[in-house]
């Protein structure tokens, strides 16, 4: 999760178990408008073989669904899913086992919004991508799922947009919501957690290193001055905060928000 970081630094920020691992969310946020709800992201699901739940240390269950359910909506009533990008960890919940093994849609009556760079890449079974995305179940999106391909930046219902980011993936997008009074970016994976708001700590999974930086830069930048919120996607402790400035090149946390805001 930290890339070239070494061990030292970060694991003072975020303590390694006797295995090397660290614990991570899948964190996904969940915006009510008046007749919209829009997922973004999805989190793994729960198709993981019990082999990769074991390599990944990967809780089972279908806390998504679930956690939906506690606050009275049913995955049917959906209307949007945004992918910040499509890796498994962000894409995997949007399909699911019926009782016979079959794949089908989580969210079946929902609009599946990404970027065409992404789709490209997820089904361009280019070999350095191998492993990066789970083709099948993508496949199976794209042929069943409404679909909304974007190029670039759009806006997806009043008040919702997105942006392509690159970096993470050369096709990843993050997520801008304007709110009544102050909005907020969900980053996806350009930012995981508050550990990497320093722009120099990247993952070893960014394909585009220096683009990580520079976006992440600019976007930071924007947030502390603008004082938007920052939802993180992988942090297992804060899901949105505000960020202040320390240097040109790095942030820290400022107020911590609730994981659920009226
Ligand atoms: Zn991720």
């Amino acid at each position: 999760m930290f890339g070239v970081v070494p061990k030292p630094l970060w694991d003072r920020k975020s303590p390694a178990n006797e295995l090397n691992r660290i614990q991570l969310d899948t964190n996904c946020l969940c915006l009510i408008r008046e007749k919209e709800i829009v997922l973004c992201d999805t989190g793994f699901g729960t198709k993981l073989s019990s082999k990769e739940q074991m390599h990944l240390e990967a809780s089972s269950g279908n806390c998504l669904v679930e956690n939906l359910e506690k606050v009275g909506i049913q995955p049917e009533a959906v209307t949007h899913v945004i992918f910040s990008h499509l890796h498994f960890d962000h894409a995997g919940g949007a399909t699911c086992f019926d009782s016979h093994q079959n794949l089908q849609l989580t969210f079946p009556n929902a609009v599946h919004v990404m970027q065409e760079q992404e789709k490209t890449d997820a089904l361009g079974n280019a070999p350095e991508l191998e492993g990066n995305y789970f083709v099948p179940e993508l496949k199976f999106l794209f042929e069943k799922a409404r679909c909304q391909i974007i190029n670039g930046g759009a806006e997806i219902i009043p008040g919702i947009q997105v942006e392509k980011t690159g970096g993470h993936t050369a096709g990843h997008q993050a997520i801008r919501i304007r709110g009544e009074d102050r909005g907020g970016i969900y980053l996806g994976d350009l930012c995981p957690t508050t550990s990497h708001l320093n722009i120099f700590w990247t993952m070893a999974y960014d394909a585009f290193q220096l683009d990580v930086r520079r976006k992440k830069r600019a976007l930071l930048n924007e947030i502390a001055r603008d004082e938007l919120t920052l939802f993180f996607d992988h942090d297992a402790q804060f899901q949105a905060a505000n960020i202040l400035r320390k240097s040109s090149t790095s942030f820290e946390v400022g107020q911590v928000l609730p994981s659920r805001v009226e």
